[in-house]
């Protein structure tokens, strides 16, 4: 029966395909359509059928029953022939979700089946945050972090094996990592009781880590923190992280960077903004101010006439962007000072300035209103 929505058709493989060839396949289309890449109409549908294929024929019980539902033949042996009993070193690492999460980030989406095999397990991302001075972040610095990790025991290599030994096909499954109950179309699948789905087991545990592999560990490293780094950046280590497990991959450490405010210079995106008070004098003659910089100071010319919040900027005067291109800009925010009282001084100059600036500059706005009003 030729149904478009049969998975078989969708992954384009045969009834009787592998595992491997279902992963295949799978990965190949996964790249082809995903719809960060390929932005044709239907592409996302297309990923997610082949995706929604491959979830159910990846699974060893859920492929058996599709196979039951949708035909009556060919549930074949579920688990894809008799290559178990890999081991740590028996090569079937990196699965595709591995491949894909590579070229796509996380958005794989794909499923790994636990039962199936042996797997090498990538050892989990770590986070640990860094407190840093507010010049630090500006600056870059080099700081100390220490993480409490797991890492690979030296002692055996990361297999668990008494060094000599090695790790052995599990008996109770045969390396399968799934029990099988009942037989036939009632059967019912389940990892591995004795080797928890590892599908090996360890005769001779290590005498180091006990036949776990991995030890916890303080590790300290020491961080260069780039330049021009904000309050809640994330810096990535890669390979720093948790050990793998059964010779996986190391996971990634990300530094996650506190930075305080600084009560002058605050964040705006990519360049920094400075409140710099000014007098009402200087606001209306205009001055030339001095100004501070990452670096020291420099001088701004404020024009006769500026406005409350008028803004200025020193270019190139910022922290590094954190792209490389260059440095940020320091924006110079004036803000005119309002005496609350004046001395009798200062009150006889500014009567003296009400009589010079005579007239009312809400005369357009009172005549306006009154306009809108007649006509309404
Ligand atoms: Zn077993
Ligand atoms: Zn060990």
């Amino acid at each position: 029966m030729a149904n478009p929505d049969d998975y078989y058709k969708v992954l384009g493989v045969d009834r009787k395909a592998s595992q491997d060839e279902i992963k295949k396949a799978y990965r190949k289309l996964a790249r082809k359509y995903h719809p960060d890449h390929n932005k044709e109409a239907g592409a996302e549908d297309r990923f997610k059928r082949i995706s929604e294929a491959y979830d159910t024929l990846s699974d060893a019980d859920k492929r058996a029953q599709y196979d039951r539902g949708g035909s009556v033949f060919g549930a074949g042996n579920p688990f894809g022939g008799g290559a178990g009993g890999g081991g740590p070193a028996g090569g079937d690492f990196g699965p595709f979700s591995d491949i894909l999460s590579g070229i796509f980030g996380n958005a794989g989406g794909a499923p790994r089946d636990p039962r199936t095999r042996p797997q090498a397990e990538r050892g989990a991302d770590l986070e640990t945050t860094v407190s840093l001075a507010f010049d630090q972040a500006i600056a870059g610095a080099q700081v100390p972090v220490t993480v409490a990790t797991h890492a690979a025991c030296k002692t055996c290599r990361g297999t668990g094996a008494k060094p000599g030994t090695s790790p052995i096909v599990c008996p109770e499954c045969s390396g399968r990592g799934v029990e099988s109950q009942g037989q036939g179309l009632f059967s019912i699948s389940r990892p591995c009781p004795r080797c928890s789905g590892a599908g090996t087991v360890i005769e001779n545990p290590c005498p180091t880590c006990s036949g776990a592999g991995r030890l916890r560990e303080v590790k300290k490293y020491r961080v260069n923190i780039p330049a021009g780094v904000r309050d809640g950046s994330r810096i990535r280590l890669a390979g720093k992280g948790e050990a793998g497990v059964r010779g996986g991959p190391a996971g990634d450490l990300f530094v996650v960077c506190s930075v305080p405010e600084s009560p002058i210079f605050r964040r705006r995106g990519d360049n920094l903004e400075v409140e710099i008070p000014i007098t009402v004098a200087e606001a209306l003659t205009g001055a030339e101010v001095e100004v501070p910089t990452l670096h020291g100071t420099k001088k701004l010319r404020v024009p006769a006439g500026t406005k409350h919040g008028t803004v200025q900027r020193l270019r190139g005067e910022g922290p590094p962007k954190l792209d490389g291109s260059g440095d940020g800009d320091i924006h110079y925010r004036f803000v005119i000072e309002m005496p609350k009282d004046l001395n009798a001084e200062q009150k006889r100059a500014v009567e003296e300035l009400s009589k010079v600036m005579n007239g009312n500059p809400r005369e357009d706005v009172l005549r306006q209103a009154a306009a809108m009003r007649k006509a309404a």
